[in-house]
């Protein structure tokens, strides 16, 4: 019985002895591949902070930090990450997850479409060509219609079942930093006229500047780098947090939030950050860019000056770098 018993214990250690790593690198050629893309990206000068408030504008533009979570829980972070800064359109992902989570993946397909619109992200131009259909939850008018789908009775059960998710990606208790938060809010009258004009095309049902209010708050949701990247592995790891063991959402609707954000993820450099990296991802003005390798890792970068489209400069170079030195572009299959 005892030999039986040892046995067992033997032939279990060589199992999970055996599972296969999230990825083929050591961890020390995963640092170095981190620690190369800092040194090579951390002094460049391209860029500007978004300035349409001053909590923005302010923001240390120095601030710099990657972070790389694989799905088997590993913690790999070089530079700055613990810096906060406001999480503003990646937020989008997540809400549009929770809505997945209560009405199916359909849902979001049918009320406001997952294709492009080839506009800026709060463009109304786009609203009008298509009367709020062909819009996707990664661009205002969609992610605002994302907002007004999640359910709860009032205001503040909407928004806990916002904040609920976000950190329950995290694995860590998120909040808003109100001093993004009352100037944006103060300040957001296109994006309530954006509500509006979708609650007039009848893909909000109600309420369409309690939406917008709602999104202002989840747009000021203060993160760092690690929290950017545990929220990522969740995803890349089917919906389960790698590090709390969670499972946050159904496996099922990960196919579908990465594919939203492989097509509209990095506004109107979609197209071109898929072409070099091949993964799903989302940028926020606030500086940070999150990223998916589905089944092997998640990463993200914090850098605040942004180019053109809205960007990160750092955060997307870095980012591609340490992608690309781990494998982690899933178009990239090798010949037998
Ligand atoms: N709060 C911003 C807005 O909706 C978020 C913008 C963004 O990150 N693209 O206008």
């Amino acid at each position: 019985m005892k030999r039986f018993r040892d046995l067992m214990v033997v032939s279990l250690v060589l199992v999970v002895g055996l599972a296969p790593a999230a990825l083929a690198q050591s961890p020390a050629e995963i640092e170095a591949a981190l620690k190369s893309a800092h040194a090579r990206y951390k002094d460049l000068k391209e860029g500007a902070n978004a300035d349409y408030i001053p909590a923005l504008a302010k923001v240390d533009p120095n601030i710099f930090g990657i972070v790389v979570v694989t799905t088997d829980g590993k913690v790999y972070t070089v530079g700055d990450v613990t810096s906060e800064v406001s999480i503003q359109s990646i937020s989008k992902v997540f809400t549009m997850a929770r809505v997945m989570e209560e009405q199916g993946p359909e849902a979001i397909a049918s009320n406001m479409g997952v294709d492009a619109t080839g506009q800026v992200f709060n463009s109304i131009v786009a609203v009008e060509q298509h009367k709020g259909a062909e819009m996707n939850a990664m661009v205002n008018p969609g992610a605002i219609t994302a907002t007004s789908m999640v359910k709860g009775a009032t205001s503040e059960e909407i928004w806990g079942s916002i904040i609920g998710t976000y950190s329950d990606f995290d694995g860590r208790k998120l909040s808003v930093n109100q001093e993004v938060y009352k100037p944006e809010a103060e300040t957001n009258q296109r994006n309530q006229a954006i509500a509006m004009l979708m609650y007039a095309y009848g893909h909000i049902k109600a309420e369409p500047l309690r939406a917008t209010d709602i999104y202002t708050r989840q747009c000021s949701v203060n993160v760092n780098a690690k929290d950017l990247a545990v929220m990522a592995a969740t995803l890349a790891n089917g919906g389960k947090n790698p590090l709390t063991g969670k499972q946050v959402i159904n496996t099922q609707n990960v196919p579908e939030i990465l594919a939203v954000m492989a097509t509209a993820g990095l506004y109107d450099d979609s197209g071109k950050w898929l072409f070099s990296t091949g993964l799903p991802a989302k940028s926020g003005v606030g500086g940070g860019i999150l990223a998916v390798s589905p089944g092997k890792f998640g990463i993200a970068a914090i850098a605040p000056p942004l180019d053109k489209a809205g960007n990160s400069v750092k955060a997307q170079k870095a980012i591609a770098d340490v992608s690309n030195a781990l494998g982690g572009n899933p178009y990239a299959p090798k010949p037998r």
